[in-house]
This record gives structure tokens, sequence and C-alpha cells, in this order.
């Protein structure tokens, strides 16, 4: 855990967040960036730095990710059209805040590029 991580500032509620779920393990907000018209970000309250970083007993907690991602989407309205879930892992893998977290990225149609 960080105070340096810009995810734990907002977690902790230090930096404001455009939230659109919370609950005792997660929280979603809107990426301040976004590469589409729905770009959420889902993040576990828990420090996590990458999935890499996920240890026996998380499994769960990566499937309750998913599935509010899959909430969310009804949510946004985008479910029916398709969307996308990224997770970056480590440098190599695009990842710049190292702290788990989740992207739900659509509304449009996504290109084909995987890397
Ligand atoms: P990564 O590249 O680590 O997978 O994704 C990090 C994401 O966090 C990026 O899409 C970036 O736009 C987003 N981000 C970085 N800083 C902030 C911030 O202060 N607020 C919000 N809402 N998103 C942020």
């Amino acid at each position: 855990m960080s105070a340096d991580c810009i995810f734990f500032r907002i977690i902790s509620g230090e930096v404001p967040g455009d939230f659109v779920y919370t609950d005792e393990e997660m929280i979603a907000f809107r990426d301040i960036n976004p590469v589409a018209s729905t770009h959420i970000l889902l993040v576990p309250r828990e420090h996590i730095a990458s999935v890499q970083d996920l240890r026996p007993g998380q499994e769960n907690l990566m499937g309750r990710i998913i599935f509010r991602a899959r909430e969310l989407a009804e949510q946004e309205g985008i479910a029916s059209r398709g969307y996308r879930l990224v997770v970056n892992c480590g440098p190599e893998g695009g990842q710049v805040v190292p702290h788990l977290h989740v992207h739900l990225i659509g509304g449009r149609r996504l290109n084909d590029k995987m890397g």
C-alpha cells in the first residue's frame, strides 16, 4: 500500500473519483482519460499490485470484479453491443498504475489490435 499510488488515494478519499459503484471490497470509477464513451476502472480496495501479485484465496475476488463489470456494462447500456475487459500486468503489459484494476471499455466498435 502506498500513498504515492493514485488508486490508493482515490480509495482513501483523498483524491475524488467519479464513482459508479462501491462496496466493502471494490470501487469502480470513470477513467480520467477515457478511450471510449464508457471507460470504467474496477479496483479492489485491498492493495494488490498486479495480477502477478494475486495470492491463493483471491481467485474469487477477480471473479466478483468481473461479475461487477458485467453488471456495470448493463447499467451503461453497452451489454448487448459488446465491450472489452482489459487487465494490464507489469511494464511490458502496459500497466501504469501499480494497483490491480480491470478496465471496462465500450460504447464504440473497438479495434482488433491486441498489441
Ligand atoms: P493501466 O495503464 O495501469 O492499466 O491503467 C491506468 C488507468 O488509470 C489509465 O487508463 C489512466 O487514464 C487512469 N488514471 C490514471 N490516473 C487517474 C486518476 O487520477 N483518476 C482516474 N479516474 N483515472 C486515472
